[in-house]
Formats: structure tokens, C-alpha cells, sequence
């Protein structure tokens, strides 16, 4: 049968045979109460008794050895086999007893009884065991020794030495038969002693209950043997007596730990050494137990007294070996231990390595990382102290980064910082050292800088970051165009420390990017405009998440048709109800862009202002709204403003979207689809502030616009120069040439108007006829109907 090793029912034959063993143990113990105190007795029936158990014994463990599979089952198969040995020496002794009525001792029976221990033994060595070191192996074996010495001792003063003497008197010699008996139960002992010796090595085996049955086993027939040999020296000892059963609990014993052996795995398990006290102390106790034995023998028989004096002797000797081989043994282990924390060593320091390389350098890029970074400028700073040579500090921070992330997900992201990455590297100065700090930000650290031309080495790095993004990143086959932002710090004008100078930095940086340029140097004044600006971004996202509609108002500007003078559509424009200060969009729509709270506020707007048109729908007009480009770059814009339109029923062709250049600009292709879509949803869409920025006519022509709003700044300049009026008219001209009608924004006088007017231009809005005012205040003047041109003067 093939076994698994673990946890499975007993088979029934196995059962039955442990019980037949139980009960017959019993009865043969019963029965020898019975003959002891003579109440009855009968040769056959003691036969029986002492022969069963012991049969039935080696039946069970035979079976349970077939449970095994091949190599497992082999110290059970030699256990049986004893048992059997066993069985037929008993049978052997019982019939010579009861048939030919003679007490045979010695006997035949005597081989198989005495092959019994050793076949046992051996298959002891035959147990699942793990290799002992050879000192460890030999301070077992010596552990072992004491312990048997000192039993044999205790046997010898007590036991054996008076034997010898009674029988002496008696027969004055020592027969065969007696040394014959003396045999077993030194058998025994020698057996126990290998068992002891043994347990450190098969307790790691998992067999921890199994041995101590063993070793209860090999106890009881210790018992049953030594009685056995004191009968042979006092013969009117009765010949059966109640101690004898230890031969049948013995048997039943080593069917437990067979059975126990079922339910363990068959291979060897390493554990931790468990270092019973036995074996750990064993030695010890028995110094202690056989001195006072020693003191108490002086007064006795010299062969009482002098047997124990040489076994103490032996002990003595034996502690001492143990001892050494102990201290040898830890010196083993010590050099062993050196060794291996050598190794250990090696392998921290290796790994730490390995580490430190992690906690300094950002994983995505491979650069070095903000603690790297700080310590590098701390270092710096020190150099700084003794040289006076300066430092620099740039920190760098993409623009629209984040919308890139959102839109085309991480993976992308990741690739366009590696790109970035390198572009960076490849316009390293030699005493840069260059840092990602997270995200989208990276910082530069310039070192050694000669004082005098510490600013223009700063700003030259700084142009070259800038720089190195001019051409597009390509991912995949999509190409993009990133900017950046860079604020500049430098010791020790802008601070001394790491910490002052990365906070300047970082403050200048901010300004960039919200003044969009480019790069800037920091200056003191620059910190009061980041308190305000974080101030201001608290107080907007409160106002946004409480109740916008308490906050914000949506004011319009009128935008006329040039040759009528009639308002054709009105341009929405947020303010700001800030604590009773009513703030213009400059002051907060550029920080609500850099913290994206543009987004819900721009969806606010778009669906009060085109509830607004549906309010005024008897004065036929469109509205402007604006859109900023973060808020476009959503991907969800589209349906933003299609829900606008369902939830307020205005008519699509109602609503226009401004939308700026920049949007343009980042990625085209998708900037094209949500126009698309926006177009065959039926809304309006003006190209606002032309001309004001990158102002590239390429993509006109590719994209369709309803509208162009020509930039203040050009309206403004007409007056003055004769080229602007040139570009304008080109402007209006091609604008036509494409379908799209054009705006004027910021007319403020009759002489603009005029111009327009004589270039062509189809659309004015401006304080010449009107501010950006509240629905009420509109409201008023649209009912009456018409505006007139009010030249404006700054009062
Ligand atoms: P914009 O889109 O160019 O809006 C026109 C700005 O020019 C408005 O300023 C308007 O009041 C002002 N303006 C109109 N006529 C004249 C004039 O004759 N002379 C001068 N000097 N200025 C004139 P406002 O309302 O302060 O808005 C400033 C900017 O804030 C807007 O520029 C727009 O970019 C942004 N903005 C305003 N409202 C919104 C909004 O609801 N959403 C978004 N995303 N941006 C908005
Ligand atoms: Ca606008
Ligand atoms: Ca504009």
C-alpha cells in the first residue's frame, strides 16, 4: 500500500490487533497477580498470558510498518521483528516449562530472547534522523554513558553487588546461568542509553512522542529484566510475579509509538533543537545523585563500595570528557558563528549599498532624489562658507504636466518625464547637479559659482532648460510640446541654508509660471504674493464648496455688430463677491487655473450664464463664455457643456465658447476631436485674445472657428502705429477668408471704432459702449433697447 505520511484513520486490522495487545497485557498482568498471591495457577494458562501480548504486539507494529512507505517503514519492520523474536523465545521457555517440566534457563529460548534488544536497537538507528555534528554526537553519546552509569550505580549498590554476594555465600562461584540473566537487563540499559544518546538527533525528526513511548518501552522490560536476574539469584523468589508484565507493557508501549509514527510525516523535518532538560542536564543530576550514594557506601561491603567507587569514577571522568568535548564544541560553533556573521556582514553591507542608491535616486528617471539632492546642497553651502564661491538653486516644474497624466494616463506620463529627464541631462553644466523632486518638478543645483557671474551662469542654465523642451517629446506617435517653469535662488543673497534658498526657489518658480515667464529670479517681494496667493486659493475653495452662487457673480459685456450699432451677444465674465470686495477675474482666475479649481468654477458659469440666455431669450442673443485651457483639457469637457445646455434648454446655437491659442498649441489631435464634437453639438466657438499670444495662422486652416477676437493690445496699438493696422487688416482679411467673423475687444475710442469699421472688422465690444455689468444692470438697458458710444475716459 502506498502511504501519504500524514494524519489518515487507522486501519481496522491495525486497531483490533492494539486491542487484542491491551487486553492481553491485562490479562497477563491480572494472571500474575493471580499466581503471585497463589490463588490459582496452571502452566498453560501462564503460557498463554505471557506469550499473547508480545505476539499480538509484533502483529500490530508489523502491520503499521506496511503503512509506511519504503524507507519509513524500516525501524518498525525491525521493532516487529523483535517483538517476534521475543514471542518465540517466550514460547520456547514456556513449553520447555510446561511440557517437559523443566525451568530451561539457559536455554535456545535464550538466543531469541537476547537477539531481541539488539535487533531493537538497530532499529532504533533505523528511525528518521538527522546527521549530529561529530562533537555534538559524541557529547550525547557521552551524556548517555553518565546517565546509564549512574543507573547501573544505583543497580549495582542496591540490586546487583548484595546478589552476587547472597548467591556467593551461597554456591561459592558465579554460575553460567546467572551471568546469563545479567545480561538482559544490561541490554536494556545499553539499549535506553542509545535511545537518551539519540533523542536530540530524531526529536528533530518530529518523532518527539513516539521516542518517549519508546523509551517508557525499553523502562518497563528494564523492569521486568532486572526482576528476572534477581529471581535467578534469590531462586525462592516466585517465579511469576506482577513486575514481569513490564514485558507485555513494553510490547504494548512500542505498538503506541508505532501507531503515533502513523500520523507523522516520514520526512525529516528541521527544527529548531529541542534540547530536552534530560540531555541538557542530565550529566549534572547525576553527579549530584551518585556522591552522596559514594559517601553512603564507605560504610559497606568493599564490593558494594568499590563497584560504586569505579562507577563514580567512570562518571567522573566521563563529566570531565563531556565537558571538554562541550567547550570544543562551542569553540566550533563560536568560529562557525564568525563565519557566518562575516557573511552577513558582507551582505548588509552590500544590500545597504544597494539601498542607499534606492533612497537617494528616484526610481522612475534614475536621478538623484530630494534627499539627495538636499544633502548635495548642504554640501555645497559648507564648500560655499570656506570658498565664497555661490550656489544657485533652480527648481523646475512642467507646465500642463498634470493634464498629460489625466488624460493619457500614467504610463505616458512616466515616458515624458524620462524624456524630459534626458533632454535635462544633455544641457548639464559641469557643476549642476540635477534632482527629481516628484511629480513634475525637478530641481538644479549650480555649485562653485564665481560671485560675479553667479546670476548670468544661473539664468543661462536656466534658458537652457527651458530650451531643451522647444522641439516636441515624441510618445508613441504622438508628439508633445511641454514648457516649463523655472525659479532661481541663489546664496548667499537669497538665503543661506538648503531651506531658504529651495523655498525661494520654489517661490520664484510659482511666479513664472503664473506670469508664464519662462523662468525668474527670486526677490523679496515674491514671498507676500505666495502668501497671498495661497490665501486666495483657501478662500476660493471655500466659496466654490459652500455656495458659489453667493459668491460669484456672472457680470456680461455687450458685443455689437460694428456697422448696426445693435447688441448681437454678451460675453460672460465671472467676479468674485470676496467678503463683500468685489474681485476681478485677474486676481483669482489665475490661481484658480494653477490649482485646478478652475474646472467646477468654469462649470458653474457656463450653466449660469446660459441659464442667463433663457431668462432673456426675447432679446435674441448669443453669450460668450470663456474657457480656460485647463478646464478644455478636461476629457469630460464636451459633456460638461452639453449638460449646460440640456439642463438650462438653451438653444446650442445660442452659447459660444472662447476658447485661447494655448489650447492649440498641446496636443492638436485631441483638441481637434472635442472640437469636432462640439461643433456637431451646434455650439459656437470664438478664438479669443488673437494675436496676444503664439499667434500661428498654421492651424487656422485645420481647425474651424466661428470667431476671432482680436486682442486688446492690438485695438490699443492702432492708434499709434501704422504696422498694426497693417497685421489687423491682413488678420480680418483672412479671417473672412475662412468663414469666421472677427471682434474687436477694448474699444475705448470713436478714432478705433472708425479703423475697425474701414478694415472691415464685424464685431466691437468695449467701455466705448459698454462695461462687463450685472444681469440687473443689463437687463434695464436692454430693454431699452439701444446703446450708444460713450468715448471712455479714465477718471
Ligand atoms: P478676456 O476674455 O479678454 O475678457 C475681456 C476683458 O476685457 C474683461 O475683463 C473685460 O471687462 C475687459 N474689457 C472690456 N472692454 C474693455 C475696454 O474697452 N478696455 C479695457 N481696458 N478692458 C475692457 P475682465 O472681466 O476683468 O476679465 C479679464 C479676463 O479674465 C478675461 O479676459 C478672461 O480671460 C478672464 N475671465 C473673465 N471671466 C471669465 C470666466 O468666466 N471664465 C474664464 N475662464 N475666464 C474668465
Ligand atoms: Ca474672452
Ligand atoms: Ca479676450
Amino acid at each position: 500500500m502506498q502511504a501519504q505520511s500524514t494524519a489518515r484513520a487507522v486501519p481496522p486490522l491495525i486497531q483490533n490487533l492494539t486491542i487484542l495487545t491491551v487486553l492481553f497485557a491485562l490479562a497477563q498482568q491480572i494472571w500474575s497477580f493471580i499466581t503471585f498471591y497463589k490463588v490459582a495457577d496452571n502452566v498453560l494458562v501462564e503460557g498463554v498470558a505471557r506469550v499473547l501480548p508480545t505476539l499480538f504486539a509484533a502483529l500490530a507494529v508489523a502491520s503499521i510498518s506496511r503503512q509506511h512507505p519504503n524507507r519509513a517503514s524500516l525501524p518498525w519492520r525491525y521493532l516487529a521483528l523483535a517483538l517476534a523474536l521475543n514471542t518465540i523465545g517466550t514460547i520456547l521457555y514456556q513449553l520447555f516449562k510446561g511440557v517437559f517440566n523443566i525451568t530451561a534457563f539457559p536455554s535456545i529460548a535464550d538466543v531469541f530472547l537476547s537477539l531481541t534488544p539488539m535487533v531493537m536497537v538497530y532499529g532504533f538507528f533505523r528511525l528518521p534522523h538527522v546527521a549530529l555534528q561529530r562533537l555534538e554526537g559524541l557529547r550525547a553519546a557521552l551524556d548517555a554513558g553518565i546517565i546509564v552509569m549512574t543507573i547501573s550505580g544505583f543497580i549495582w549498590f542496591f540490586v546487583l553487588s548484595p546478589a552476587i554476594l547472597a548467591h556467593y555465600a551461597k554456591t561459592n562461584g558465579l554460575s553460567f546461568e546467572v551471568s546469563l540473566a545479567m545480561t538482559y537487563p544490561i541490554y536494556d540499559l545499553l539499549a535506553l542509553a542509545l535511545l537518551i544518546t539519540n533523542v536530540a538527533r530524531w526529536e528533530r525528526s518530529s518523532l518527539g512522542i513516539e521516542l518517549r513511548w519508546l523509551m517508557l518501552s525499553l523502562i518497563a522490560w528494564l523492569v521486568a529484566d532486572g526482576y528476572f536476574l534477581a529471581r535467578c539469584f534469590f531462586p525462592p523468589l516466585p517465579e511469576s510475579h506482577p513486575l514481569e508484565g513490564g514485558w507485555a507493557w513494553g510490547a504494548l508501549m512500542i505498538v503506541i509509538a508505532a501507531r503515533g509514527s502513523l500520523f507523522k510525516p516520514s520526512k525529516i523535518e528541521l527544527q529548531a533543537q529541542t534540547n530536552t532538560l534530560l540531555v541538557r542536564y542530565g550529566a549534572y543530576l547525576a553527579i549530584v545523585l551518585i556522591f552522596p550514594l559514594l559517601l553512603f557506601a564507605q560504610n559497606f561491603s568493599p564490593l558494594q563500595r568499590i563497584g560504586t567507587e569505579i562507577i563514580a569514577g567512570l562518571i567522573f571522568l566521563a563529566v570531565i570528557a563531556r565537558q571538554i568535548v562541550l567547550t570544543m564544541n562551542l569553540e566550533q560553533t563560536n568560529t562557525q558563528l564568525k563565519t557566518l556573521s562575516n557573511e552577513l556582514e558582507r551582505r548588509v553591507a552590500a544590500r545597504t549599498t544597494d539601498l542607499e542608491f534606492q533612497t537617494l535616486h528616484d526610481a522612475l528617471t534614475g536621478l538623484p532624489n530630494r534627499v539627495f539632492l538636499e544633502r548635495h546642497l548642504n554640501r555645497m553651502l559648507e564648500l560655499h562658507g570656506t570658498s565664497n564661491l555661490g550656489v544657485a538653486v533652480l527648481y523646475i516644474d512642467l507646465d500642463h504636466f498634470k493634464d498629460i497624466n489625466d488624460t493619457l494616463g500614467h504610463p505616458v506620463g512616466d515616458e515624458v518625464l524620462r524624456q524630459v529627464t534626458k533632454r535635462f541631462e544633455a544641457c548639464l553644466p559641469e557643476n549642476g547637479f540635477l534632482a527629481r523632486l516628484g511629480g513634475d518638478e525637478f530641481s538644479l543645483v549650480l555649485s562653485k559659482l564665481e560671485p560675479a557671474t553667479a546670476v548670468t551662469q544661473a539664468e543661462r542654465s536656466a534658458k537652457n532648460l527651458i530650451q531643451s523642451l522647444a522641439s516636441a517629446l515624441r510618445v508613441g506617435d504622438a508628439d508633445f510640446f511641454l514648457g516649463a517653469s523655472v525659479g532661481i535662488s541663489l546664496a548667499p543673497n537669497d538665503g543661506l541654508d538648503a531651506t531658504s534658498l529651495q523655498k525661494h526657489a520654489d517661490s520664484a518658480m510659482y511666479r513664472a509660471k503664473r506670469e508664464g515667464l519662462g523662468w525668474r529670479l527670486y526677490s523679496p517681494d515674491l514671498d507676500t504674493n505666495t502668501t497671498l496667493r495661497l490665501e486666495t486659493e483657501r478662500a476660493l475653495r471655500r466659496a466654490l464648496e459652500t455656495d458659489p452662487g453667493s459668491s460669484f457673480r456672472v457680470y456680461y459685456q455687450p458685443i455689437l455688430e460694428i456697422q448696426t450699432g445693435q447688441i448681437v451677444a454678451l460675453e460672460a465674465l465671472v467676479r468674485w463677491n470676496d467678503e463683500q470686495v468685489l474681485r476681478n477675474p485677474e486676481q483669482f482666475i489665475p490661481i484658480a487655473e494653477e490649482c485646478g479649481l478652475i474646472v467646477p468654477l468654469g462649470t458653474w458659469i457656463l450653466h449660469e450664464a446660459c441659464q442667463q440666455m433663457v431668462l432673456w431669450e426675447e432679446f435674441n442673443l448669443r453669450v460668450s463664455v470663456n474657457v480656460s485651457t485647463a478646464q478644455f483639457e478636461r476629457p469630460n469637457f464636451v459633456n460638461v457643456v452639453t449638460q449646460a445646455l440640456e439642463t438650462s434648454k438653451l438653444k446650442p446655437d445660442r452659447l459660444s465658447l472662447e476658447l485661447l491659442e494655448g489650447v492649440l498649441v498641446s496636443r492638436f489631435e485631441e483638441t481637434a476631436s472635442k472640437i469636432t464634437q462640439l461643433r456637431a453639438a451646434g455650439v459656437r466657438l470664438a478664438l479669443d485674445d488673437f494675436g496676444s499670444g503664439y499667434s500661428s495662422l498654421s492651424y487656422l486652416n485645420r481647425l474651424t472657428f466661428d470667431t476671432l477676437k482680436l486682442d486688446r493690445s492690438f485695438i490699443q496699438a492702432l492708434g499709434s502705429n501704422r504696422d498694426t493696422r497693417a497685421l489687423v487688416a491682413a488678420i480680418v482679411s483672412i479671417a473672412s477668408e475662412f468663414g469666421m467673423d472677427t471682434v474687436a475687444e477694448g474699444v475705448e475710442t470713436n478714432a478705433q471704432l472708425e479703423t475697425l469699421k474701414s478694415l472691415g472688422c464685424d464685431n466691437v465690444q468695449g467701455w466705448l459702449y459698454a462695461p462687463a455689468m450685472s444681469a440687473l444692470e443689463l437687463e434695464g438697458l436692454l430693454k431699452r433697447g439701444s446703446l450708444e458710444a460713450r468715448e471712455f475716459t479714465a477718471e
